[in-house]
């Protein structure tokens, strides 16, 4: 151990104060309420096929009820192995509900993914272009995983079938909630033209029940981008926080981005797990605590990468 590491802690105040506010906390907290109760729900007494899926969302559903409510609550503390620092930094949920996870996530995957997008030249025959698929809704009825995974299954072969990666083509898609629970892909495509009536009579028939589509090519790389991310940084907002949790719900187990064609495999996040910023040794999960009391030789996460700006500061 080295030695100006002492067990004396400092007062950081609590990670609540610095990273939440109490308006969020009420919505947290009554959206979890329901999130919880959609899960006992679905507790099933009975040894039906399709059980063990059912209880493994539920377990699903109350561990991201537990997460989302106290997101910005408590801090993470991690430790370096090495030069035994601490850092704190706020334990976040990472759920697609929360505005300031879905904030972080996006800016994570917008840098790689316009660096694919900017790497690819209109040609003669290939642009880039932005395709809406639409399905149908009915009235009183709300969709479930299945039918999002359906959605993108169906997706996915549209896109193989017009757009196969053996022509050299490739798409990203993520999935929107209209009004009434009706479900659009949204699709960043590069590919040659194809006519609307001839996608929209393919996509009809993969449905069974909805032929309207949208397609229209893009001029700069950069809005296709934005086009997409758009639905990831922008949670969907409902007014009922009970359909909020039956969202939550809904996009259990689904992937937000799908990636086709060229593109599928490109990895989209940064691999994680970052050495220490200060010693470059290796970084550990030590606990989560709401503060006020931290190790003394804590330092903020945030502090530490702005000092990282002027060389020096750091000793
Ligand atoms: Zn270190
Ligand atoms: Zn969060």
């Amino acid at each position: 151990m080295l030695s100006n590491v002492s067990p004396i802690s400092r007062d950081v105040g609590l990670a609540q104060t610095r990273y939440s506010s109490p308006e969020d906390l009420s919505v947290r907290q009554s959206v979890a309420a329901y999130m919880r109760e959609i899960a006992a729900m679905n507790e099933s007494k009975f040894i039906l096929p399709g059980y063990r899926e059912l209880d493994r969302k539920r377990i699903m559903l109350r561990r991201q009820a537990d997460r989302y409510e106290t997101c910005g609550l408590e801090y993470a503390v991690i430790g370096c192995k090495d030069c035994k620092r601490s850092f704190l930094g706020p334990r976040r949920c990472e759920s697609r509900i929360c505005e300031t996870c879905a904030r972080k996530y996006s800016a994570r995957i917008r840098q790689r993914q316009q660096q694919i997008v900017h790497s690819l030249q209109p040609t003669k025959r290939k642009r880039l272009a932005m395709l809406t698929l639409t399905k149908k809704s009915h009235p009183r009825y709300r969709p479930t995983s299945s039918d999002v995974r359906e959605l993108f299954r169906n997706a996915r072969k549209l896109i193989n079938h017009f757009w196969p990666k053996r022509l050299g083509c490739g798409a990203f898609a993520v999935m929107e909630i209209g009004a009434n629970w009706n479900l659009h892909i949204h699709v960043l495509l590069y590919g040659h033209y194809v006519p609307q009536s001839r996608i929209s009579e393919y996509w009809n028939k993969l449905t069974g029940d909805s032929p309207v589509i949208d397609i229209r090519s893009i001029k700069k790389p950069g809005q296709a981008v934005n086009y997409l991310l758009k639905y990831i940084t922008k949670p969907k907002k409902f007014n009922d926080p009970k359909e909020t949790a039956h969202y939550v719900n809904l996009l259990l187990g689904v992937r937000r981005i799908h990636s086709y064609g060229i593109f599928y495999g490109q990895g989209l996040l940064p691999k994680t797990g970052c050495p220490c910023p200060l010693c470059g040794g290796k970084l550990q999960l030590q606990k989560f605590d709401p503060g006020p009391m931290m190790p003394e030789t804590a330092r903020f996460f945030a502090e530490v990468f702005k000092m990282e700006d002027s060389p020096g500061a750091i000793n």
